[in-house]
């Protein structure tokens, strides 16, 4: 009955200090996640976060031989351009064979983007289409077979409020349309995969302090990812196709 009590309560104390989220057993991982743009930032918390909690952690990087905090975590680096797709097929072939439970499209860039109309450049407005809108299809695209093949089947797009129709406040043209591009995206593939036990979601990270977000922002990377990580964990059938922040408010579109 000791024993008892002993467990119950060190269940409860570990679910505290974990924010409520899983861990593993020693020795034994949780599942296998893949992070795009796992070298710095957002990207690189959250493969953190998945190290400490035991699961599997596969980081891309563009650069891996430069990435040296990811390398520091002790997680699998992968080369990945996330816009390039003879690198991301190498990726999806290096990883043949492998089950992926969960992938988070991370990767992102603010990219040019163009305060008004009038600014409006289309050619260097296409990056951010390319990284932000396209590169989370061609990386899901090339990985599904894992992803198929594992038990997780969740496929998360860290995109932005700024993509919301509903909440645009104006300016940012190119970034706010290709966050909106990834959420319609992410819709379509939900509605596909959803009947085959996929779960795919958008996520709004906050206002966060990496290079992207700047010093003012209101969210450090720890508070911001610890949010997504119980996010992600929380997600049922019901979320498949839905919008949340990192704090699991379901956002308009
Ligand atoms: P950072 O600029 O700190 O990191 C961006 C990451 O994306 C880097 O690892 C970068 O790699 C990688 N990346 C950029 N282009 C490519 C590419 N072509 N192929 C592969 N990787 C690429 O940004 P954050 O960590 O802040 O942002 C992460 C995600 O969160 C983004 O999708 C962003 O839009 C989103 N977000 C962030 C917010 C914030 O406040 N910070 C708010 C809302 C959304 P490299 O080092 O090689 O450039």
């Amino acid at each position: 009955m000791n024993n008892l009590i002993r467990i119950i309560c060190l269940t409860f104390l570990t679910c505290l200090a974990t924010g409520g989220t899983a861990m593993a057993a020693p020795g034994k991982a949780l599942g296998t996640v893949l992070i795009t743009g796992a070298n710095r930032g957002i990207g690189l918390e959250l493969a953190s976060q998945y190290k400490s909690r035991g699961f599997q952690v596969i980081g891309t990087a563009r650069k891996p031989e430069q990435a040296t905090e990811l390398q520091a975590l002790g997680v699998r680096v992968e080369a990945l351009d996330v816009t390039d797709s003879n690198s991301v097929k190498a990726l999806a072939s290096r990883l043949d064979g492998i089950a992926l439970d969960i992938l988070i499209n991370n990767a992102g860039i603010a990219g040019y983007s163009a305060g008004s109309f009038q600014e409006f450049d289309f050619d260097q407005v296409m990056p951010s289409f390319e990284v932000n809108s396209l590169g989370p299809m061609r990386v899901t695209q090339a990985l599904y077979k894992n992803l198929a093949s594992g038990s997780g089947k969740k496929v998360v797009q860290i995109s932005s409020i700024m993509g919301s129709v509903e909440l645009n406040r104006g300016g940012s043209y190119g970034y706010r349309a290709s966050k909106s591009a990834l959420n319609i995206l992410n819709k379509s593939l939900a509605i596909e995969l959803g009947p085959d036990g996929f779960v795919c979601v958008v996520l709004h990270p906050g206002w966060v302090r990496t290079r992207m977000g700047g010093e003012s922002a209101q969210l450090t990377t720890q508070e911001s990812v610890t949010g997504m990580v119980s996010v992600i964990e929380q997600l049922k059938p019901a979320s498949n196709g839905r919008f949340y922040d990192y704090q699991g408010k379901e956002l308009p579109w």
